[in-house]
């Protein structure tokens, strides 16, 4: 299975990606304190407080990493305080590289190949 931003956090990768320039300001003023509040943001999604995460090896159970979290704080961020509230593609490109590269070092299982004798 391939690892990336959008196969890790599908809802949060289709909202940013392909709704937000569609959204009222409203609506993006709704989805911005859902990314920075918990249960419903990035780390949430990814560690499977929605279903289907949970597919992924890592702990799940509600324990979390502060790299994720701040990582997950700084895709927040991508999205520029201002009367539009605009998301920098550029940083988020940048900021979803650096969560995916964390993610496959520190929380993809490595898989070892054990022999059992029978
Ligand atoms: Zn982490």
């Amino acid at each position: 299975m391939v690892i990336n931003f959008s196969t890790l956090c599908p809802t949060w990768n289709n909202i940013l990606r392909n709704k937000w320039k569609k959204l009222k300001r409203n609506e993006k003023l709704k989805l911005f304190a859902e990314l920075r509040g918990w249960p419903s943001c990035l780390i949430g999604e990814i560690y499977g407080w929605r279903d289907p995460y949970s597919r992924f090896s890592v702990e799940n159970d509600k324990k979390y990493c502060l790299t994720c979290e701040f990582i997950s704080w700084q895709i927040a961020h991508s999205i520029i305080n201002g009367p539009d509230l605009i998301l920098d593609e550029a940083l988020l490109d940048e900021k979803e590289k650096i969560f995916v590269n964390h993610w496959l070092d520190a929380h993809v299982k490595k898989v070892v190949m054990v022999q059992v004798k029978t």
